[in-house]
């Protein structure tokens, strides 16, 4: 089976009263639109991963996650796509969830493990797939080389140049390939960063692991609003008003840090007049089921 799918992801531009008093244009491109479950970057980074499964003749997909991962979902349904079987190996005790759900319904075994032992991967994998030949090892996240050449191939989807690129940044593989095609292309833009970690400056050194050159880049790492899955009051209702005045979904753990962050520094005067910035919708909307009570 030819591991592809058709990208259908357009830059849409945005508008705001924000936007023409800083004297700035910001488009956003529609990853997330590329599919309704395999969603935004996630499928960037898991399709060199799966051409080279396929070409090792495995046919079993492990990895790796939170309860609440995208990328779970992600590998889940793209297994179910592309023939694959599929196990999830999920950190902490068993619980259920929408995403959880949604890992099932296309086929995903789930294996809860401590969270002591799901520090070590390779040592999960090797105890319960290591007599498996078909199993395949995918690390959290997506987090590879291949992941980051996947995600590369955004920028030579780009039809118009930019002063700015903005994403959000969980393992830094989307934003090390996304680089990696600006350093490619010689294009001047600059990358930015919302890591939406606490503390996100170690990221520099996860996305430089992916680097195929030397590259300079911002991080942003004021943006976390508490920590990984954490919001506050401000930012919900910033994703709130900003759902209904664009009709774009975005949601909380990645893509409204990322819109906050951007929309906070135009209003701070980062930006040069005439700046075109470009923002990455990544996908992961479904993440907003599970922050619903928030709402
Ligand atoms: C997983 C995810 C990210 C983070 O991507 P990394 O390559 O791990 O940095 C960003 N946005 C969304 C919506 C995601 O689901």
């Amino acid at each position: 089976m030819n591991i592809d799918l058709e990208i259908f992801s357009p830059v849409h531009q945005i508008t705001n009263p924000l936007f023409d008093a800083h004297e700035v244009k910001v488009f956003l491109k529609r990853d997330d639109l590329i599919h309704p479950m395999i969603s935004g970057n996630k499928w960037r980074k898991l399709k060199y991963l799966l051409k080279s499964a396929q070409n090792q003749h495995k046919n079993y997909l492990v990895t790796f996650g939170g309860a609440y991962s995208n990328h779970l979902l992600a590998t889940a349904a793209a297994a179910a796509k592309f023939g694959f079987k599929s196990t999830g190996i999920v950190r902490g005790e068993e619980v259920d969830n929408n995403t959880l759900f949604l890992c099932k319904l296309h086929g995903m075994q789930m294996l809860f493990t401590d969270r002591i032992s799901y520090r070590d991967k390779p040592a999960l994998f090797q105890k319960h797939f290591g007599n498996n030949e078909q199993s395949f090892f995918i690390d959290e996240g997506g987090s590879s080389a291949e992941g980051a050449q996947g995600c590369a191939e955004l920028v030579n989807e780009l039809t118009d140049s930019y002063d700015h690129i903005f994403c959000a940044c969980g393992t830094g593989t989307t934003a090390a390939g996304i680089i990696n095609g600006i350093t490619s292309h010689q294009l001047t833009t600059k990358f930015n960063a919302i890591p939406v970690f606490k503390n996100g400056g170690f990221i520099r050194n996860e996305i430089n692991r992916f680097l195929t050159a030397p590259a300079d880049y911002d991080l942003h790492t004021d943006y976390h609003f508490g920590g990984y899955g954490k919001a506050t009051d401000e930012l919900i209702d910033f994703v709130k008003h900003f759902v209904a005045a664009t009709g774009i979904v975005i949601e909380p753990v990645y893509t409204g840090k990322m819109m906050y962050a951007l929309y906070d520094l135009i209003g701070k005067g980062h930006f040069k007049p005439g700046s075109k910035i470009l923002a990455i919708h990544s996908g992961g909307i479904w993440g907003l089921l599970g922050m619903k009570d928030r709402f």
